[in-house]
């Protein structure tokens, strides 16, 4: 076999478990990322000051139920056990999430058995006039009702995505359970931990391999495809087209970051429901890793708003009026040979770490295979559409 050299655009999760799977196969990778830091939005570093570790671009908790992914990222890092136990601040009290038992009780002022809570809420609060949810807002009012919809949902959800939940998908709130006991773990997978040192870390190990080189504060251009067998692109899907066809939409969030001696919140997570609070939650990142003590602490406010350009891209919005628009890029993108696009931004989907990571392993051995059987290498392994 002779050596190929490919190109990884982005030092996240998507471009390093690509480039170290090629590397492993023993062609020479270059990976490039225009930010200073390797991590992509999984980043982590050290506050200097505290020394607590923080998610620079926002909490990142790990979950699946995927062993092999489990396996992979347990190969790169030592993952303690963590469980994500959210609350929020609605309506001047401070409930627990996902809802559950103790927050239908809380709420209804209430005793409420599983079974009674269940049959409460299918039989008083459910709108069971609502068939087959499409919208968000139908998805919740169907399964929790309005009280609680309002509560906990809809300003949220209003902040976080600058819309009305009638507008987006009823697929954003599928990804929160509903419970009937008291089990407050936000998420249900059956992996679940936090890299010990850290994301960033576990990925410097990912990516140190004696095939790859890593440039940062470098970004990529056009033409430079030529100089690569292939190109991995996880940049914005609009964005390697220069955005000639408009701008597919985004949130971008701020982040205003505090201090504080001691513990601000007793939690890591608190989100806030109330509309007329401008900020969806603060999080304070020495609970994300309850193994460490730190007197210090450092906590961010989270702001959403429309991306503008310049600003990161964090959540694609997927509005339905987005579907033409995306089509013609993915159109482009099967045009255009000798890359693929890949990851969150390079197929414009909410992808979570360990998606990610089984999108990139996916990838990286069906590109091996395709190329070996002389075959072409398609614009996308996961369709964006
Ligand atoms: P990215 O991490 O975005 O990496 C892409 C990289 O490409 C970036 O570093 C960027 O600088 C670089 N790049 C882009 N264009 C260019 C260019 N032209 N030239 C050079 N470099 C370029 N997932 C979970 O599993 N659990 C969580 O709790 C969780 N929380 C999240 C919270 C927030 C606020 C966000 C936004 C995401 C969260 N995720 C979470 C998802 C997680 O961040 C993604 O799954 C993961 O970062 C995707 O990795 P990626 O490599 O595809 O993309
Ligand atoms: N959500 C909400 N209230 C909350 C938490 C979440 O309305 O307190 C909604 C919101 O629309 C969010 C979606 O549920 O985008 C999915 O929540 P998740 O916690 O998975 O958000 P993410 O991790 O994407 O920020």
């Amino acid at each position: 076999m002779t050596a190929g050299k490919f190109l990884m655009v982005g030092a996240g999760l998507s471009g390093a478990v690509i480039g170290r799977h090629l590397a492993e196969a023993g062609h020479q990778v270059q990976v490039v990322d225009g930010r200073d830091h390797i991590g992509g939005n999984c980043h982590t570093a050290r506050d200097p000051a505290t020394g607590v570790l923080l998610h620079v671009y926002g909490p990142h908790i790990f979950h699946t139920d995927d062993a092999e992914v489990w396996d992979y990222v347990n190969g790169f890092a030592r993952f303690l056990p963590y469980r994500n136990r959210v609350k929020t601040t609605a309506q001047g009290q401070v409930y627990s999430l996902p809802v559950n038992l103790h927050t239908i009780n809380q709420f209804f002022g209430k005793t409420l058995r599983p079974e009674e809570a269940r049959a409460f809420i299918a039989q008083e609060q459910a709108d069971t006039s609502i068939e087959d949810p499409q919208s968000f807002e139908d998805q919740a009012l169907r399964f929790v009702g309005r009280d609680l919809y309002e509560a906990f949902f809809k300003g949220y959800t209003i902040k976080q995505w600058g819309v009305q939940p009638a507008e987006l998908p009823a697929s954003i709130l599928k990804r929160l359970p509903l419970r009937f006991n008291y089990d407050d773990n936000y998420f249900f997978h059956k992996y679940q931990g936090m890299p010990e040192e850290g994301y960033s870390e576990m990925i410097a190990k990912i990516l140190d391999h004696p095939g790859i080189t890593v440039k940062l504060e470098t970004v990529f251009s056009r033409d430079e495809t030529a100089d690569f067998d292939h190109v991995f692109y996880s940049g914005p899907l609009d964005g390697y087209f220069d955005y000639e066809l408009g701008r597919l939409g985004y949130r971008t969030l701020d982040f205003e970051k505090f201090t504080h001696e001691g513990d601000y919140q007793g939690c890591a997570v608190m989100n806030y429901g109330d509309l007329d609070v401008p900020y969806t939650r603060i999080t304070e990142h020495k609970h994300f890793a309850p193994w460490e003590s730190h007197e210090g602490s450092v906590c961010y406010r989270e702001f959403s708003r429309s991306a503008g350009p310049g600003d990161i891209p964090y959540y694609p919005i997927r509005q339905l009026k987005e579907k033409a628009l995306l089509a013609d890029y993915v159109a482009r993108a099967e045009a255009t040979s000798g890359v693929s696009f890949v990851g969150r931004l390079g197929t414009y989907r909410y992808l979570d770490m360990d998606v990610t990571i089984r999108e990139a392993l996916d990838a990286a051995r069906g590109f091996l295979q395709a190329q070996s059987a002389g075959q072409a290498i398609p614009a996308f392994w996961t369709a964006p559409l």
